[in-house]
């Protein structure tokens, strides 16, 4: 510590200007002044470490300041070196300092002392623990009962690791959150090209299309949202289509608020506008659209032309006008065709993005996300500059060394009969399928995931959780308390954000880079000279990193070998020796990613040392259209075209590609065959990776599935329709994210839960006025399987008939002093009223407390907002699997006897309505069990589709 006299305004003592990024050859060794000291100038150094952010999906870079004397980390910012987000952050990626901080955090491993749920605990030692584990495993697989280990994510935060750490096990265990987030909007994407992801390039856009709030908190939304701003600076037109006024809809040129789940409506509008008034991309449309099969499938008599196509479509959907679209959704219909105009005049450069939003939302809420981009391929907007681009082509997921096979085996309890077309695993339904008795789950991993808090019916969750016949061993990994680590059986405390490995590559923009995540004090302590053989010996109390875990557990799973999984977490550098962390991504560094080693040998480094120096590495700029690549030659010799379709077949047996996830492009068709290509106008590209190698306009797939009504883009009616609701219910928008929090992980960081506590519902003042109810006042809102009470904030921001909160916030804890965090959860009693009828209610709301950090002495905030997921019924819509989110609600002033965060819900009802919509499903009937070139994470072995004898 050096204390300084002065030196000039607005610059580091390092001679940087104060707007600049530390140079990166400087972040060995910076100096600044100590903030904390001020008015005294003392000089600290850091080491700089980056890092990637862990409170979202968008994986934005971060560089921490650790200072060199104490090796703390003393904040966090933007690491511009970093590809996607340039520098730039949103408030969650700084606040990653203050879950590490966290006086509240999990230090210790734990195991259960009393009953499951009653919250007694002991601490043991890592070694019982994965003894405990790694026995119970080694003994299910060895009875062949690989069905019943379930590992259960939410926010993954790493590409293809844990995957391959399944498939060394052999089981078909994997279990994710995204039918609670994006099963719709994949489902809507992977019926048109294959891909289940759009990469926008929103920067270089004439034209921006959401259906989500990207400018604060949709989808990717800070690299997005700066790009999108770069557009509107050079004069892009924002159109926002979104029934509550978001921030993003603030931004907007245009903004049109629908009813909800009318949006499909809007979208066909504009589409019929393009088509009816010739303005679309026909050259686009007639190269790379399955129109061909369109005509042979439905209208075999027609001339098979791209004219007699053309006059097909204009018919299909001439009933599409603006005055529908207003009748369905009302909006005006001179706004939305004002918007088909600035559509249609886009030149090739719209782009769009749907996530959660209305996709989430409704029941069909995946043929939102299929008409939206029926927009993008009306107007040829794919692959192009300022267009919409395929994830694949601007993500790229590194191969690990030495990767298992394909697991043998289909698990019923995730991918079950009746959700064939299922994106992806029904998790959510794993209560009820329990329930049913259609199984059981002896070992339950779940990590940075609280289905009990954010799942629909989280007490149907509590109900199996209890069981311990139906989950045997449940094993939470975290780095804080969640109201399912309550029910566990052993809590193990994981590294946040900034200690631990992971590799990371998304799809920002036109562009593709990985990212490094790192535990920033080994770093730094490496740097120094310091020998650091674990993350763990580091990180705060025993806290580990998951890659470690899993390398460990595997290993004592099988120590001899003989189970045919040691071999996989064996030094690929230190032949049948236990592998470490360090040579798991040296390996990839040297081995798997484009232009690394290449770009590091040019500064003297390794590949590793690069990655650790810059913590990201960027492979290429510019949209990469991938579909219009010619297949390698060596693929094409002796290769075969079908005559009718086009379609080029290959002889040669697939290579491994370079990328873990195998991309549909690769796999062969269910007899056997491998397409490669595509022939368009006499020569071969390799297309799509869907059914015709084209985008298809006309889904064979579900029409063979037994959805043919919905093989075309058209309106489904959500089941919030007006039609489906009562005269005094509205609908109730839950599912959008406030920009300051994340789910269910940021309760652990005082600065964002400062900024955020409370979800009020918000009402229309037509609404308001009618129902005789003002802000702050409490109402009851009625689900069909219970109620919840909250206060009302009237505002103009959300149309009359529909009512949102927000579901980031509501959290809660059984005992006054452990459990979720005091700065966010309230204390409740969760009591049971009957069999099934269950009643949660707050004893108090948050306090100030004492604890190491004098911060939580300040806590001057009260309400910790209302669980309000607890009381919604499961609603799979019977294609994409999604969870339907919005909720047919009545509203009713609270009584006397009601108090704020009362929730009461009825799980026998909850079952009666899973049963409902069950039946809605149209289960497989073939000998498949899902298409085959659907996609599917961490795909099983052909044979494994093969629906058994009986079903
Ligand atoms: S958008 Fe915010 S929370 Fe998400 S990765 Fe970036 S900084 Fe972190």
């Amino acid at each position: 510590m050096t204390e300084v006299a002065s030196l000039p305004g607005q610059q580091t003592p390092e001679g940087v200007r104060l707007a600049a990024f530390p140079p990166p050859e400087r972040w060995d060794d910076w100096a600044e002044f100590d903030p904390q000291a001020w008015p005294r100038r003392v000089l600290r150094r850091y080491q700089l470490v980056p890092t990637i952010c862990f409170n979202c999906e968008a994986a934005c870079g971060l560089l921490a300041y650790v200072d060199k004397e104490t090796f703390q980390v003393k904040k966090l910012e933007g690491n511009p070196a970093h590809p996607g987000s340039r520098g730039r952050n949103c408030a969650k990626g700084p606040a990653t300092l203050s879950q590490v901080n966290d006086p509240e955090r999990i230090l210790y491993p734990l195991r259960r002392a009393g009953r499951r749920g009653e919250g007694k605990w002991v601490r043991v030692t890592w070694d019982e623990v994965l003894e405990d584990i790694a026995s119970r495993m080694r003994e299910l697989l060895r009875s062949g009962r690989h069905t019943e280990i379930i590992y259960h994510v939410g926010r993954p935060g790493h590409d293809g690791y844990m995957e391959r750490v399944l498939q060394s096990w052999g089981v078909d265990g994997h279990n994710s959150h995204t039918n609670v987030c994006s099963s719709a909007a994949r489902a809507g994407y992977a019926f048109w090209m294959g891909y289940d992801r759009p990469s926008p390039d929103h920067a270089n856009a004439r034209v921006i299309l959401l259906l989500s709030s990207h400018l604060e908190t949709g989808h990717y939304f800070n690299p997005h949202a700066q790009r999108i701003m770069e557009a509107k600076e050079r004069g892009a037109k924002l159109i926002v289509v979104d029934s509550r006024l978001s921030n993003t809809a603030s931004k907007a040129d245009y903004w049109l608020a629908p009813w909800p789940g009318s949006e499909a409506a809007i979208l066909l509008a504009i589409a019929s506008y393009l088509i009816q008034s010739g303005r679309y991309d026909r050259e686009f449309v007639r190269r790379w659209v399955n129109w061909d099969e369109y005509l042979r499938s439905e209208h075999p008599e027609d001339p098979l032309t791209f004219e007699a196509f053309e006059g097909r479509l204009k018919e299909f959907y001439k009933s599409y006008t603006f005055e529908f679209a207003e009748k369905e959704s009302g909006v005006p219909a001179g706004l939305i065709r004002e918007v088909a105009e600035v559509v249609a005049g886009c030149d090739g450069r719209l782009s769009t993005h749907i996530w959660r939003n209305a996709a989430a939302g409704n029941l069909g809420g995946w043929m939102v996300a299929r008409c939206l981009f029926f927009l993008n391929v009306l107007t040829g907007s794919i692959g192009r500059p300022g267009g919409v681009s395929a994830n694949a082509w601007d993500k790229w997921v590194a191969r690990p060394f030495k990767v298992p096979p394909p697991q043998q085996i289909w698990n019923g309890l995730l991918w079950p009969r009746e959700y064939p077309l299922a994106f992806f695993e029904m998790s959510y339904l794993l209560p009820h399928f329990l329930k049913e008795g259609r199984g059981q789950v002896s070992v339950y991993f779940f990590r940075v995931y609280n289905p009990v808090w954010t799942n629909p019916d989280g007490l149907s969750w509590v109900e199996v959780l209890r069981d311990e016949s139906k989950f045997g061993l449940v094993v939470a990994l975290t780095p804080t308390w969640s109201e399912t680590a309550w029910f566990a059986d052993y809590i193990l405390p994981m590294g946040h954000g900034t200690e631990r490995h992971d590799l990371m590559s998304q799809e920002t923009h036109a562009g593709t880079w990985v990212g490094f995540r790192q535990p920033v004090r080994r770093v730094a302590l490496a740097k120094a000279g310091r020998r650091v053989n674990f993350t763990y010996e580091v990180n705060p109390g025993e806290v580990w990193e998951e890659d470690e875990f899993w390398i460990e557990l595997s290993w004592r799973i099988d120590p001899d070998g003989s189970l045919g999984i040691r071999q996989y977490y064996e030094s690929p550098y230190r032949p049948g020796q236990k592998i470490t962390v360090d040579e798991y991504y040296r390996w990839i560094f040297e081995n798997s990613i484009p232009g690394l080693p290449e770009a590091a040998a040019r500064e003297g480094l390794t590949p590793l040392e690069y990655m650790r120096k810059y913590g990201a590495f960027l492979i290429r700029t510019g949209p990469n259209p991938e579909f219009l690549e010619s297949p390698p030659p060596e693929e094409l010799v002796g290769a075969e075209i079908d005559p009718e379709t086009g379609i080029v077949y290959s002889r040669i047996p697939p290579k491994p590609g370079p990328n873990i996830v195998p991309r549909p492009a690769f796999l062969p068709d269910e007899r056997g065959r491998r397409p490669v290509g595509v022939e368009v106008d006499g020569q071969i590209y390799r297309g799509f990776p869907t059914p015709s190698r084209k985008l298809e306009f006309y889904s064979t797939t579900l029409r063979d599935w037994g959805w043919p009504e919905y093989a075309c883009p058209t309106y489904v009616k959500s089941h919030v329709h007006p039609e489906n609701l009562g005269p005094d219910e509205f609908v109730l928008m839950p599912n959008f994210r406030l920009p300051t929090l994340i789910h269910t992980r940021s309760a652990n960081a005082k600065w964002l839960v400062e900024l955020s506590h409370r979800n009020p519902l918000w009402v229309n003042p037509e609404d308001a006025r009618r129902l005789g109810i003002k802000t702050g006042d409490l109402v009851k809102v009625h689900t069909e399987i219970g109620y919840f009470v909250l206060r009302v904030w009237v505002t103009e921001g959300i149309r009359p008939g529909v009512v949102g909160c927000s579901h980031h916030i509501g959290r809660w804890r059984l005992d006054p002093e452990v459990g979720t965090n005091k700065i966010a959860s309230a204390l409740v009693d969760l009591e049971e009223l009957g069999p099934g009828r269950w009643r949660l209610r707050q004893r108090e709301g948050v306090r100030p407390f004492r604890s190491e950090d004098p911060d939580t002495g300040l806590i001057w905030w009260e309400d910790a907002g209302v669980n309000q997921n607890l009381a919604f019924p499961v609603q799979p819509d019977p294609v994409s699997g999604q969870h339907c989110w919005h909720q047919k609600v009545r509203l009713e002033r609270a009584g006397p006897d009601d108090r704020y965060g009362d929730i009461v819900v009825d799980t026998n009802r909850a079952m009666e309505v899973y049963r409902r919509w069950l039946n809605l499903a149209r289960p497989a009937r073939g000998s498949l069990r899902r298409p085959y070139w659907l996609l599917r994470p961490y795909r099983p072995a052909p044979e494994a589709y093969r629906m058994p004898s009986g079903g």
